[in-house]
């Protein structure tokens, strides 16, 4: 297996919202990537500059952070053609890791808008190098910009920043930094979100468990499914009884607390999510709390419902 770290830059529309296709907002106009061999050696680069087709002039925004002009750019290759040479050059057996989530997501909304997604079948599997990084040096809930952890690492700043080629190559040499054990906390991308039931995600970690359902066409449909809505004990896995049932926290996320007999008390989180087609998936974590945050969190539901029974009042 090899490790791809790629990274990518893209373009807006230059007129604001007004001259945006919806399902294209952003257009890749670099493609920079660092191959590794499995023990994190740096086997070989690759870089493609893109020509636009859709924005074909910069955006200010990206005109101020990037090195790049109109006239660079127009020295490039078409996406069709830099996507097939990137995929060809990756090889078949590969984890990609980038920094952060959104790359990842834009190079599949790109390869949608050109009919090209059967070169990356979703979901995809990959490591979050910004994760890592927090996980590994800090907390794991903290986001750091790159430059960051090149200078948090002493990685000698040898290339501009929001350079696609330089960028892959800084993410590389955090990613080679990241110690082994920290390796296992994969993530998953979802623009392609699990289509059937055999395509659902089940992942486990040291403290806790993740699962992304299959799509559905409505939230109100995922709701009501009996698998979406589980909750098991994560220590043994049996299904609990839930002394907590679903409710909306107030920011989006559905909450229950079940309790093991056995092992106590567990809480499930379900994340509900729309993918690249507009359809309906979750994503459930699974962890045990104590039993001062199982009252906490029974004191939250009643303070959200009394502050909904007062507006209704009003
Ligand atoms: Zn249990």
């Amino acid at each position: 297996m090899k490790y791809i770290v790629f990274d990518l830059e893209w373009n807006q529309s230059p007129w604001g919202k007004r001259g945006e296709i919806e399902r294209f907002p952003f257009e890749i106009i670099e493609i920079g990537a660092v191959k590794l061999n499995e023990n994190r050696e740096i086997e070989d680069t690759f870089r493609a500059l893109v020509r636009p087709q859709v924005y074909t002039k910069l955006h200010f925004g990206t005109r101020a952070v990037i090195g790049l002009t109109e006239k660079d750019l127009a020295g490039g290759i078409l996406f069709p053609e830099a996507a097939e040479s990137f995929f060809k050059w990756c090889g078949d057996d590969v984890r990609f890791c980038t920094w952060g989530s959104a790359d990842l997501t834009e190079l599949q909304r790109n390869l949608k808008f050109y009919s090209m997604l059967d070169k990356l079948p979703g979901p995809v599997f990959y490591e979050d190098v910004q994760k890592l990084f927090a996980i590994a040096y800090e907390t794991r809930s903290v986001r750091r910009a790159l430059k960051y952890a090149v200078e948090y690492l002493e990685i000698p700043e040898t290339g501009e920043f929001h350079m696609a080629k330089e960028d892959a190559f800084y993410t590389a040499e955090i990613f080679r930094r990241i110690p082994t054990e920290v390796l296992g906390n994969i993530s998953v991308d979802c623009y392609q979100s699990p289509k059937t039931r055999d395509d659902e995600v089940f992942l486990r970690f040291d403290n806790y468990e993740k699962f992304v359902t299959r799509e559905f066409g409505t939230r109100e449909e995922l709701l009501e499914n009996r698998e979406a809505t589980a909750v098991h004990c994560f220590i043994c896995r049996k299904n609990v009884r839930r002394v907590i049932r679903w409710f909306s926290d107030g920011s989006g996320h559905q909450l229950a607390v079940g309790r093991c007999p056995e092992h106590g008390f567990v809480k499930s989180k379900l994340r509900i999510r729309e993918n690249g087609e507009g359809r309906i998936y979750g994503v459930r974590t699974t962890k045990m709390i104590s039993e001062e945050d199982a009252v906490r969190i029974r004191k939250k539901k009643l303070y959200l419902k009394t502050k909904r029974q007062n507006k209704r009042k009003k």
